[in-house]
């Protein structure tokens, strides 16, 4: 059986949402469908997700959400018209809404989650609507009923283990499942979603849980590509890689499917296959446990901004015991996690991600690390990207990283850092964000075979 996942550009109007149906027809083994909340039909329209969060912030600051409420309902309204569905589900789509905000909290983090699952939630008992009336025997699941535990962290959940058991029920039914992606409920009942484009780690779960042949992720891109093909236009296509390669690129920014989906797959160890909703035909990219490599290949490269590196140094750290113990502890306190940590004789990095820091966040963190751990030296830096160079044939290759600092270097980009994972199936290099697109091309053209335009 196959776990076909439909992210936001598949579902946003009627034709788009005839053509997953179509999809799902096609192959009888397609038996649980995943689906996001209607996203963007064009590049200046707006996600639901995000009239979704408009709504909810209107209410958390006491203004009227009128105008957001209408925009949400008019969504809905439009698909369900052009589609023909019964206008009875609007109006319960509406009254949905305003129940969820009347369950106004004290947490604002909670509340958000509330009326953001709602997109998919709404979503998904529409496409089960349109499945019904086309004849295919289907039905929505409620992932409360379903048992899609998660954590209490609203905005950035986790699945609690036992959802893996609950969920594996789902593989007895004889209809079409359509289940909204993004959220789940924690011990406690309450709505919780997980990070943005959480709909994938959603499919993951659900194709582990069932044990599925293949979890299927269909997006609005033929396959994964070596190079951000907005950077780079002319970049190969990626038909096979690993969990592990996919993982460490979609890590550094490679948005067609969501780092953290990989891992439930990896465990159950179900491949998955990203596909193309207006293409079907397309072969699309395949992500397997594992493949057969090229020494010295590397598969993809992929950048990302918004990073910041807090930089430290005091003599003699080396013989300290303790220090990076502490120097972590710091930053645990103060709730910030952190991404990677290189460091030398007697200096250290500390790479975060910025959106975490506040400049009174920022002033606390160095005060406590130049006062309690005592350094000769301590500064932050912002605006730093991270380019990951990825390729499971990079392992025991000589060469690779050479190749990589000749290009920046001829490129005229500095580096600020860089960090090779034990793994040895990537090459991290820190840049300033100015440079990234800069760097990237250079690097993918010395690195990947890229055919020059006709
Ligand atoms: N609708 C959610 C978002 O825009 C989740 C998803 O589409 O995967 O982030």
């Amino acid at each position: 059986m196959k776990v076909a996942k439909f992210g936001g550009s598949s579902l946003a109007d009627a034709g788009q949402i005839r053509k997953v149906v179509d999809i799902v027809k096609a192959d009888p083994d397609r038996r649980i469908v995943v689906v996001s909340a209607p996203g963007k039909r064009s590049a200046d329209d707006v996600k639901v997700t995000d009239m979704l969060i408009a709504l909810a912030n209107a209410v958390i600051a006491g203004r009227s959400c009128a105008c957001e409420l209408d925009a949400v309902v008019g969504r809905y309204a439009e698909i369900q018209r052009e589609l023909g569905l019964d206008a009875a589900v609007i109006h319960e789509i509406e009254a949905d809404l305003r129940s969820r905000i009347e369950q106004r909290s004290a947490n604002d983090a909670q509340f958000i989650d509330t009326i953001k699952a709602s997109g998919e939630d709404n979503n998904a008992k529409i496409v089960a609507q349109v499945f019904a009336n086309q004849g295919v025997p289907a039905r929505y699941v409620n992932p409360k009923d379903a048992g899609m535990l998660l954590s209490d962290d609203f905005g950035n959940a986790q699945v609690l283990p036992e959802s893996f058991t609950n969920l594996r029920s789902l593989r007895d039914e004889k209809n079409v499942l359509i289940f909204p992606g993004f959220f789940g409920y924690t011990r406690q009942g309450q709505v919780a979603t997980f990070p943005r484009g959480g709909s994938d780690i959603t499919g993951a779960i659900v194709a582990a849980a069932v044990e599925a042949d293949v979890y299927e992720n269909f997006t609005d891109v033929d396959s994964v590509f070596a190079l951000d093909p907005r950077i780079v236009p002319e970049s190969p296509p990626i038909s096979l890689l690993t969990f592990r390669e996919m993982r460490e690129l979609s890590y550094a920014g490679f948005g067609v499917f969501h780092d953290e989906a990989i891992v439930p797959a990896v465990r159950a160890r179900i491949p998955i296959c990203i596909k193309n909703t207006n293409r079907p035909e397309a072969p699309g990219t395949m992500i397997v446990a594992e493949r057969k490599y090229e020494q010295g290949e590397v598969t993809g490269i992929a950048s990302a901004d918004g990073f910041s590196a807090i930089y430290l140094s005091k003599y003699m750290m080396n013989r300290e015991m303790g220090f990076g113990r502490r120097l972590l502890q710091v930053l645990e306190d103060e709730h910030l996690s952190f991404e990677h940590a290189p460091s030398g004789i007697d200096d250290m990095s500390v790479i975060l991600r910025s959106r975490q820091l506040t400049p009174a966040k920022e002033a606390q963190v160095l005060d406590r690390i130049r006062t309690e751990l005592e350094v000769d030296d301590v500064t932050i830096d912002h605006g730093l990207s991270l380019i990951m160079i990825v390729g499971e044939g990079m392992r025991y290759a000589v060469g690779v990283a050479a190749r990589a600092c000749a290009a920046l270097a001829d490129a005229g980009v500095n580096i600020e850092m860089i960090n090779q994972g034990s793994s040895e199936i990537s090459i991290m290099f820190g840049v300033k964000e100015v440079d990234r697109k800069h760097a990237v091309h250079a690097l993918g053209h010395a690195l990947l075979t890229i055919a020059k335009k006709p």
